[in-house]
């Protein structure tokens, strides 16, 4: 006899075809891993539908013999979120990855949510365009994630995280049907803002099948600088006098603690250190204006001219050509691959007011220290979001098992902290497994009793993404 779930699989066979499944090994194991290593997925059968119907379809096929379904994108999320159990279905939208309108008039493009972020981003400047969501994993993730994660990135602090680049979506839901809320309206106060709850919900209420998104005009001019502070504070000094001085021209603003540059340019191959002397403080500015006439290096040489004699700034070089511009990213970007050369390393993605920055990092790294005795606070990120990758290195002397058990701990000391201070214990990365019990720990009771209500009055049987965020 033909046990349920088998019955099942062999209707998603028929229904998506030879190219739209697979259960070989190999497969398997390079979707079922997850990078960080925390979490391991163990889906004996992976879905790669190529239509909206067919996710549909196969969601129906799923519901109807109550089979979890979790959707996946490039699998490069940090909070264990597109990873299934043995008994559920894995289902992974790369196939559905078409630019299916890029219009210049509306400044929009409609996309398949499992179209590339960069592909996206290239389609618009194609059209003297930008898409401006830009992240580490660009290569690899697709639009469907970074939606479903309401990811953040580079250039928040000036055009605003994932959601803030979405007109419309299509979704399918938990039953096998299909909302369409494609839309390229600026304007739509006709009920419950839907399109926004599917954002961020990270396939627990529906599977983003195709997005309209935001385009903006593409800048002209790029001007980047790598600039020496004297502390969290002299940073966010410098923001503030950079964005009042030019015309809020700043795209990015990125902070790194002294041991987080040392790690990038002694591990990683092929990278300069932008200044001569070490110091403690390090910023990483860009301006962009697509204003023809705007002269951004001039702007940014005054700015920095000022914030020395004001005594904001030490030190600081100006990128002159694309080469050094993409060695200064390639040190920030490359710190969370330098850390993996110092041992284990335990990481906090957090959120607090800009302002607050500074206590966060003071108080965080004295009570981490205070736990434990060597440890090497490794603080970056988006220090202009209020965003602060908040990482710990091992001691030198320490076994890497015995540091990463002190995983929980160190975390309830830096989210105490983060609370305290107004703050969020997830800032981009999301909730996923990896933070699901932290966010029953700090979210208010009138918080949980709607996240639940909600999960419940769409997905009542509990179908997608069980187990994930609450
Ligand atoms: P996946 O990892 O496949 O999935 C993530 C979650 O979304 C899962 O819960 C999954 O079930 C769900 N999901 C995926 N596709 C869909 C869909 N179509 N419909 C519904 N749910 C779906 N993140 C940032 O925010 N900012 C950064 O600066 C940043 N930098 C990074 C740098 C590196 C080197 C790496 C590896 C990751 C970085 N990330 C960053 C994290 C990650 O890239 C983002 O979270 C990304 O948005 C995830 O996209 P993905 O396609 O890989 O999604």
């Amino acid at each position: 006899m033909t046990r349920p779930r088998d019955a099942a699989i062999l209707e998603l066979k028929d229904l998506l075809g030879p190219k739209g499944w697979s259960m070989e090994r190999d497969v398997l194991e390079t979707h079922n891993h997850e990078a960080r290593g925390k979490f391991e997925g163990h889906a004996d059968i992976i879905l790669f539908p190529a239509t909206t119907d067919e996710v549909a379809k196969a969601v129906a096929i799923c519901a109807a013999h109550a089979i979890a379904v979790v959707p996946q994108g490039g699998n490069t999320g940090r909070c264990g979120g597109a990873v299934a159990g043995q008994d559920q279905v894995l289902l992974n939208l790369k196939r559905m990855n078409r630019i299916v309108e890029l219009d210049a008039r509306d400044f929009t493009a409609t996309v398949e949510a499992g179209a590339i972020l960069k592909s996206i981003q290239d389609a618009a400047e194609e059209h003297d365009l930008l898409f401006p969501l830009s992240l580490g994993a660009e290569g690899s993730c697709q639009i469907g994630g970074n939606l479903a994660t309401n990811a953040g990135g580079l250039n928040v602090i000036r055009y605003g995280n994932a959601r803030d680049l979405v007109l419309g979506l299509e979704v399918v839901l938990p039953d096998g049907s299909i909302w369409n809320g494609l839309s390229k309206l600026r304007k739509d106060n006709s009920g419950y803002d839907l399109r926004d709850l599917f954002i961020g919900a990270e396939g627990t209420l529906g599977i983003i099948t195709k997005a309209t998104l935001k385009l903006f005009p593409r800048p002209k001019h790029i001007a980047t600088a790598w600039v020496a502070v004297a502390s969290p504070e002299a940073a966010l000094d410098l923001l503030a006098l950079a964005r009042r001085t030019t015309g809020d021209a700043v795209a990015a603003f990125e902070l790194m603690c002294g041991f987080a540059h040392d790690m990038s340019v002694t591990h990683l191959p092929n990278l300069t250190r932008p200044l001569a002397s070490p110091t403690d403080w390090h910023v990483l500015i860009e301006l962009t204006s697509s204003r023809p006439k705007d002269d951004l290096q001039s702007l940014l040489t005054d700015l920095l001219g000022d914030a020395m004699e004001g005594g904001l700034a030490r030190d600081a070089t100006l990128a002159q050509s694309d080469a050094q511009r993409k060695n200064l990213w390639a040190i920030r970007e490359g710190i969370p691959e330098a850390q993996g050369f110092e041992g284990g390393s335990i990481k906090h993605d957090v959120s607090v007011p800009v302002s607050a920055v500074p206590d966060l990092l003071t108080r965080g790294m004295a009570a981490a220290r205070d736990l434990i005795p060597g440890i090497r606070p490794c603080p970056f990120g988006h220090v202009g979001d209020g965003n602060i990758h908040f990482n710990f290195t091992q001691p030198v002397d320490m076994e890497k098992a015995d540091y990463l058990a002190h995983w929980e701990s160190l975390n309830r000391v830096i989210h105490d902290i983060v609370s305290d201070l107004g703050g969020s214990i997830s800032a981009e990365h999301g909730i996923g497994q990896l933070k699901r019990d932290e966010l029953a720990h700090y979210a208010s009771a009138e918080k949980l009793k709607l996240l639940r209500a909600v999960k419940a009055a769409i997905d009542p049987d509990n179908r997608l993404n069980p187990g994930k965020v609450v």
